[in-house]
């Protein structure tokens, strides 16, 4: 398959690469650290300022604000017998939504969410791949403005998972290699432009990575995202890190077979096209002149068919050596796996285990002490899409839409 023009190379460093240094950047990170902990549960104001080491003045400010937008509620103090129980503070489920878009190969799914990330409305259809750019794109607005309609609370923003490689200073999506239809389409631009809502674009191995960071408390950890294409979320320090151009987490495309079958990405033998699940399908179907599809090929491994378990063993091993590189290159604290190839993490993680425990610095044990945990949520990217945009408005970067004082 031939590859678009090269772009220039966009110059995009990691999220908290810079010190936080401004008063307003200051504001801003106790803010979204105000709700991200009433996201948990309510808490009272002397709770708030304990945990996050404020003085009562600075806490009173911003809650003062949070109140004042209607995004904060707080509940009347309840009477006890010693003194007055401190009022908790919760956030207002109904004061905004997002809008959470998944545009992948397979389907193009668009959601709305409350201010605590829990689903409002979903609706899936299929994405248009091969059909043209204008066809990939008519799906997507249309499925985005029928979720709109259902919206029964202000919409503050829009977050899109996409496939990459992303150019995220231009909020263009470059050449992801299963989905030519994207190739070059400035989705941001186009987006913010049709809904008029601000539009955040998301990888979508990082959308994900993004949504488990709610699920635990590890600090760096990698996130393999595991359907058709493969691509990790990278996590340091609870952060997305994107490397210098924005490119990092392309796993799917790490040559697993060095003189293997060439890739539309230019490369050879990449790791997609060994363990991802169209990879696993065709696979199977070499070896027994059938076209099941992945789940028909799980129940017959499941059944003991030993083709069906090869062709699964085989994309185990494959990831286990990709986990292999990156033990070694990041030493994360945790391994995830997730996406529909997760569904069937069982039928994978033996040999994908047995390869990180006896490759990654089997001296010190480097593999057999890592943890792997499966992501159940069978549609992650979606919710992630949705957590890029909360961020945002956690943060105070986009202005709230208007509400009517005692609607919400
Ligand atoms: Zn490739």
């Amino acid at each position: 398959m031939a590859m678009n023009p090269k772009p220039a190379l966009p110059v995009r460093k990691s999220e908290g690469s810079k010190p936080v240094q401004r008063p307003q950047d200051v504001r801003r990170v106790n803010r979204a650290s105000v709700l991200e902990l009433l996201r948990e549960r309510p808490c009272s104001r002397s709770e708030l300022a304990q945990m996050l080491g404020l003085s009562k003045p600075a806490l009173g400010d911003l809650i003062g604000d949070l109140l004042e937008q209607n995004l904060l509620l707080e509940d009347t103090p309840t009477p006890v017998q010693r003194g007055r129980y401190p009022a908790p503070l919760r956030i207002n489920p109904r004061r905004f939504c997002v809008l959470g878009l998944d545009l992948s190969v397979d389907n193009c799914e668009a959601g709305l969410y409350n201010p605590l990330g829990e689903p409002l409305e979903i609706l899936q259809t299929f994405s248009g791949v091969g059909q043209g750019a204008h066809e990939v794109y008519r799906r997507l607005l249309r499925a985005s403005r029928e979720v709109l309609s259902k919206a029964s609370m202000p919409v503050a923003a829009v977050g899109v998972a996409a496939p990459g490689p992303i150019n995220f200073e231009q909020g263009q999506i470059l050449a992801p290699p299963h989905f030519p239809d994207l190739h070059n389409m400035y989705l941001v631009e186009q987006l913010q432009r049709d809904l008029g809502l601000p539009v955040y674009l998301e990888h979508d191995s990082a959308a994900v990575a993004r949504q488990y960071l709610g699920s635990t408390p590890a600090e760096n950890f990698i996130y393999i995202l595991l359907h058709r294409g493969i691509g990790a979320g990278i996590v340091i320090g609870r952060q997305i890190y994107r490397g210098q151009h924005g490119f990092a987490g392309e796993l799917g495309h790490v040559s697993i077979d060095i003189d293997g079958e060439p890739c539309p990405c230019g490369n050879r033998g990449c790791l997609e096209n060994i363990a991802g699940t169209t990879a696993i399908e065709l696979r199977y179907g070499r070896l027994t002149r059938t076209g099941l599809e992945l789940s028909a090929i799980a129940a017959l491994a499941h059944s003991g068919d030993p083709v069906a378990q090869l062709a699964f063993e085989q994309a185990g091993r494959a990831l286990g050596w990709a986990a292999v590189n990156l033990v070694n290159l990041f030493d994360p604290e945790l391994l995830v796996l997730g996406g529909p190839g997760a569904a069937h993490a069982d039928l994978l993680i033996p040999s994908l285990r047995h390869h990180l425990n006896t490759r990654a610095y089997p001296y010190l044990g480097w593999g057999e002490h890592l943890p792997i945990e499966v992501d159940t949520l069978p549609k992650p990217v979606g919710i992630g899409a949705a957590e890029y945009a909360l961020g945002a408005v956690y943060r105070g970067e986009i202005p709230l839409p208007l509400w009517e004082r005692g609607s919400a």
